[in-house]
């Protein structure tokens, strides 16, 4: 979607480097990191939020791929966190997953 950044990082405008990809997602690390470790899970169809994902399959391969690139960083231990709508503190409006671990400052 066009003026959406994820997805533009998603088709490589930024030149963003993904720590794990699969063909329902990117993973990369947040800009903003909120703990030693800050990874977002991003589907790469535009979905505004959780609400607007309907497709139960997508959502279950989502957490699937929450768990692989939580084991390809190597990590054992991690929070995973989805901020739905903007009183929620939602600030990017394509669906993601974030995926915490270490000392987490949120
Ligand atoms: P949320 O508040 O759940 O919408 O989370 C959006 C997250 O995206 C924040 O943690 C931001 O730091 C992160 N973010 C925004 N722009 C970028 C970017 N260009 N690259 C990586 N992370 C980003
Ligand atoms: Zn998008």
């Amino acid at each position: 979607m066009e003026d959406c950044i994820f997805c533009k990082i998603i088709n490589g405008d930024f030149g963003t480097e993904f720590v794990y990809e699969n063909d329902d997602a990117v993973v990369f690390k947040d800009i903003n990191p909120k703990a030693d470790t800050h990874l977002l899970v991003v589907p790469r169809i535009h979905v505004e939020s959780l609400n607007e994902l309907n497709d139960e399959a997508l959502l279950g391969r989502l957490m699937m791929t929450v768990k692989e690139a939580a084991n390809k960083a190597g990590l054992k231990s991690y929070r995973t966190v989805i901020n739905t709508g903007k009183e929620a503190g939602q600030e990017v409006f394509h669906m993601h997953i974030h995926i915490l671990s270490g000392d987490i400052r949120l």
